[in-house]
């Protein structure tokens, strides 16, 4: 099978089961494992933030700053796609009692004038405090979109100016640093929390983690004791995610070809409408004509192919470190054969 439903599907290489093996482990929550230890000290320094705690989910690093940053009642503004929104089961409102604020943006990103215009009057009694700016680089439901960080930057302006707190669910953040050349300090600069994944494009099998200042990390660290999130030997999930971040990195610019390649077949084929801009490791396009999303994916999946049918009309392809280059071929193929 060639799995392109998404890059949460890959599992362990032989060097990266190696480092776990090897992991010197112990309990977590009296800070005595050193792998994870080095996994926090690690991806602080590379964001040159202070301090950083290991989850077992994109979702819980999130929910994490959410619950830290606000109080219940507060909003929180963000685009309609983020996945902060569409796909935490409600957390928002489940775990923080905060609302939202959706802003309809581009491809999943929001401008500094748009979320201005968000921004609640305090002395309003009417209104819910605006207390919480989230931003999603890439963004999964924008098709792999990558901010421009000029507008990051005025975003970040905005925020200072109306005491606004600004988080980053950066899932997919390694692969923006890989396709925009910005760095990993460039964000650490500007946020006051980071949330980064490692067990999707980097092909860790569990781990994310959230970064931020010393004093937010602490608190941080209570909220995923009381969200059930305190591990023990922690360290063999943390030594996968070092493998990752060792190895990992560089190469996900090829999975960006390989995107690039499906979408460049995808765009001859008569039954494909518009195709996300394609700017990373995902392909998102709209399906019209002879097929449906759901009968599309049925015939890919006769070839043994794996695609998943988002919406009724739009298909997601996701490349990842389990696809090679000949995968990418034989789909080619298949595509130019529909
Ligand atoms: C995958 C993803 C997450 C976290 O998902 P988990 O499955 O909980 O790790 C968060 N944000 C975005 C944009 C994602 O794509």
């Amino acid at each position: 099978m060639i799995d392109l439903r998404s890059d949460t599907v890959t599992k362990p290489t032989p060097g990266m089961l190696n480092a776990m093996m090897h992991a010197k482990v112990g309990d977590d929550v009296f800070r005595e494992d050193p792998t994870v230890n080095e996994l926090e000290l690690k991806i602080a320094t590379l964001f040159g933030m202070e301090a950083a705690v290991f989850c077992l989910s994109g979702t819980m690093t999130n929910q994490i700053a959410i619950k830290c940053h606000t109080q219940p009642g507060d909003e929180i503004i963000c685009d309609r796609l983020s996945h902060i929104y569409q796909y935490e089961g409600g957390g928002i409102a489940f775990n923080s009692g905060c609302s939202v604020n959706l802003i309809d943006g581009n491809y999943g990103r929001i401008t500094a004038d748009q979320v201005e215009a968000c921004i609640n009057n305090r002395n309003d009694l009417h209104k819910a405090y605006s207390k919480l700016v989230s931003l999603e680089n890439t963004a999964n439901r924008g098709g792999g979109s990558c901010y421009n960080f000029e507008d990051i930057k005025s975003i970040k302006k905005i925020c200072d100016a109306n005491n606004l707190l600004l988080h980053l669910d950066g899932a997919r953040l390694f692969n923006a640093i890989v396709a925009t050349g910005n760095s990993p300090k460039d964000y650490g600069e500007i946020f006051d929390s980071i949330s980064i994944c490692i067990s999707k494009g980097l092909g860790a099998p569990v781990g994310s983690l959230l970064i931020g200042t010393k004093d937010f990390i602490a608190k941080a660290r209570r909220i995923r004791k009381v969200f059930g999130g305190g591990m023990r030997q922690a360290g063999y999930l943390a030594a996968a995610c070092i493998y990752a971040l060792d190895n990992n990195i560089e190469r996900l610019k090829d999975d960006h070809e390989h995107a690039q390649k499906l979408a460049a077949a995808l765009q001859q084929k008569d039954f494909v409408g518009k195709i996300f801009p394609v700017e990373t490791n995902i392909v998102i396009f709209e399906v019209k004509g002879r097929f449906t999303a759901e009968t599309l994916s049925a015939h890919f999946k006769k070839n043994n192919i794996l695609v998943i049918a988002i919406s009724k009309m739009h298909v997601r392809m996701v490349t990842h470190l389990d696809i090679n280059s000949a995968m990418i071929d034989e789909t080619v193929e298949v595509i130019n054969h529909l």
